[in-house]
């Protein structure tokens, strides 16, 4: 099963590379910061401070992974929600939730089910190469200069 994973500082242009990188190659691109997104929605809508209630209401939401391209995007109930997951509020609070041990496994779990369903793809995010995809065939750490990753934001 070829995974790719892509790591890197913000803004170093982790997603950009590995969705075109995944065309390229005819893999799947997974966006796991994508997913800790969806997380932090589900706290934000509804209040949630702690990680079990957060896991929980993530079970609940029916979360799913549908391609588009050649990348995953996520659904809750078959609704879209790529613009809610963007949002300043979700921006602002996404770094706390994803720093709770639960919330990791339960995104890392989702990540290798998309991938094992798929039969490979190129993940990009923080701990990819480490830990969700310690055996990738190819790990790329990718770096930008401060000023290229200032204009990216
Ligand atoms: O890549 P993106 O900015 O959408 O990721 C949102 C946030 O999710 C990151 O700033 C980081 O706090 C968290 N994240 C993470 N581990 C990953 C991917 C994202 O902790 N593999």
């Amino acid at each position: 099963m070829p995974v790719v994973a892509i790591d890197g500082p913000a803004a170093s242009g982790k997603s950009s590379t590995a969705a075109a990188v995944a065309g390229r190659l005819g893999l799947l691109h997974v966006d796991s910061g994508a997913l800790y997104r969806a997380l932090t929605w589900l706290a934000v809508r509804d209040d949630l401070e702690e990680a079990e209630a957060i896991c929980r209401a993530a079970d609940a939401a029916d979360l799913t992974l549908v391609p588009e391209g050649s990348t995953l995007t996520l659904r809750a109930a078959g609704a879209p929600i790529e613009h809610e997951i963007r949002s300043a509020e979700v921006t602002a609070s996404v770094s706390r939730v994803a720093a709770m041990p639960a919330v990791r496994e339960w995104v890392n779990a989702r990540l290798r089910a998309a991938v094992a369903g798929a039969g490979g793809g190129v993940m990009d995010g923080r701990d990819i190469g480490t830990v969700v995809f310690p055996d990738a065939v190819l790990k790329v750490f990718l770096t930008a200069s401060p000023e290229a990753r200032a204009r990216r934001r």
